[in-house]
């Protein structure tokens, strides 16, 4: 982030605008409708206000003389559009004098820019791209336009209208979002947004006991972050997050994915680190199931699925004797991350008709897979964890009687900018591990790799991360 987007308040005093033409008609009306009194230097002979309707032209001040020359104390603001050498002479003078200056497509010249601006009332969303590209903003605007809801700006207004005497009544300001919540979400919210303002106001009114109907039961959701891209949560799953007091996440749960934690919340790591232990399973049971029980929403996130070699099993046992109300969510398990990002098909017709998930972390795992199930040639075979075993599964499969030269593959941080793949036979399987270059990674053992486009060479269709494919042209080879 290289701009700060900030809300300036144009009531505090005038702004100048300096310039002539249709692009300085332009920032007029974006300044009218933020409430601006504009003093307007023409550059041109004439001030050319038309279609301006009477209201709005009563807070322009239709100034003579030289801008460069001119007394900006008390001035807010500068903007030049369509001013050529005397906006860019304005914007030095601006500057000398520490005013905030914006010269129309002239990032150089200005100290600050213009967003893209979605207008309802009092919500206002600005988009910014650092200048680079106006026109993802005005995708981004179009986009955000359809999602709000028209009146939104009036739902703003109307709980201004009553936070004060909400404030009064709900001191804990935990409790005060979610009553504001339940007003939003709920009935009083809807009929605000189908314009029934007075209704809404009654309905809310009759609200005889606001801290109750904010409601105090705590409850934890556990909830299946996926293999790291933040778009492949669910829907569910990024609410769950925007909708938390309080969050317990692993270290494998990507950085991306905790930025969409609501900002508000806490974070607590709960996770193994690389090299150090975590706090342990049933502390974390603990944890989970106090802050529940004081009334806080609580959020259990994990990579990938909760119930794929993640434990959640255990913590469901431990809320459900503890008598905490708790949901899932699921989330996209590793394998399934694999299978999508480097085209693996996990089942293939006549080839493959069954899929295993073990996990290999620790050499007693090894010890106790008994390999001889695994050695049925129409077997997908994934390992999680088992970066550091792979030698240990080589050998059980070979001696097993699987071939050496089953088809093998190791995925690495799968679905993340900088995932890699090695593939090549069963039998070169530790080597394989050395050509990715660290974990997360899992193993997929059996035909299925050969339909990989790492195995094929082919470039993904999705190549926005051109690195990659050269790590799998690379991989390939
Ligand atoms: N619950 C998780 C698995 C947790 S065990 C899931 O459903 O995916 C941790 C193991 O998962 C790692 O050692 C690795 O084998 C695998 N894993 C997790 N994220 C991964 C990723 N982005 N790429 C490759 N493997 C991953």
């Amino acid at each position: 982030m290289r701009y700060l987007p900030v809300f300036l308040d144009l009531q505090t005093g005038p702004v100048v605008l300096t310039g002539s033409g249709e692009l300085a008609l332009a920032k007029l009306r974006v300044l009218l409708a933020a409430g601006a009194r504009i003093r307007w230097y023409a550059t041109s002979p004439a001030h050319d206000a038309h279609g301006l309707e009477p209201a709005q032209l009563a807070r322009i001040d239709f100034a003579k003389g030289d801008p460069l020359a001119v007394d900006l104390s008390g001035v807010v603001a500068v903007f030049c559009a369509g001013a050529g050498d005397v906006g860019i002479a304005m914007a030095l003078r601006a500057k000398a004098l520490g005013l905030p200056v914006n010269v129309m497509d002239d990032i150089a010249h200005s100290t600050f820019i213009f967003p893209a601006i979605v207008d309802r009332g009092d919500v206002v969303v600005a988009i910014g791209t650092g200048g680079t590209s106006p026109v993802v903003a005005r995708r981004l605007r179009e986009k955000i336009e359809s999602l709000l809801p028209a009146r939104i700006g009036e739902l703003a207004k109307f709980i201004g209208r009553f936070r004060k005497a909400i404030h009064a009544r709900i001191p804990e300001a935990s409790q005060r979002r979610r009553f504001w919540e339940r007003v939003i979400d709920g009935p009083i919210g809807a009929l605000v947004l189908s314009g029934h303002r007075d209704d809404a106001e009654a309905a809310l009114k009759k609200i005889a006991d606001p801290a109750a109907y904010a409601g105090g039961e705590g409850r934890v959701t556990i909830v299946g972050a996926g293999p790291g891209d933040p778009d492949l949560l669910t829907i569910k799953a990024l609410r769950a997050l925007q909708d938390a007091d309080i969050v317990f996440h692993d270290e494998l749960v990507s950085s991306e994915i905790l930025d969409r934690i609501r900002r508000d919340a806490t974070r607590v790591p709960v996770g193994r680190r690389a090299g150090k232990p975590g706090i342990g399973q049933d502390a974390i049971n603990r944890l989970l199931i106090e802050a529940a029980r004081s009334g806080k929403r609580v959020v259990r996130l994990k990579g990938g699925d909760a119930f794929v070699f993640g434990r959640g099993g255990e913590e469901v046992e431990a809320l459900r004797s503890a008598r905490v109300a708790y949901t899932i969510v699921p989330g996209i398990t590793a394998a399934l991350g694999a299978g999508a990002d480097f085209e693996i098909p996990l089942t293939y017709r006549d080839q493959a008709r069954r899929i295993t998930f073990v996990t290999a972390h620790q050499a007693e795992d090894t010890a106790s897979i008994d390999w001889s199930t695994l050695n049925d040639p129409q077997a997908t075979l994934v390992v999680y964890m088992g970066l550091t075993s792979a030698p240990t599964v080589r050998e059980g499969l070979l001696a097993a009687g699987r071939s050496p030269e089953t088809p093998a593959g190791v995925f690495a941080r799968v679905t993340r900018g900088d995932a890699k793949a090695a593939v090549g036979t069963l039998d070169q399987l530790p080597a394989l591990v050395e050509q990715v270059q660290g974990g997360p990674a899992i193993l997929i053992i059996g035909d299925v790799v050969a339909h990989s486009a790492a195995w094929n060479r082919e470039p993904r269709r999705r190549q926005n991360v051109p690195s990659l494919i050269s790590h799998l042209l690379e991989a390939a080879e």
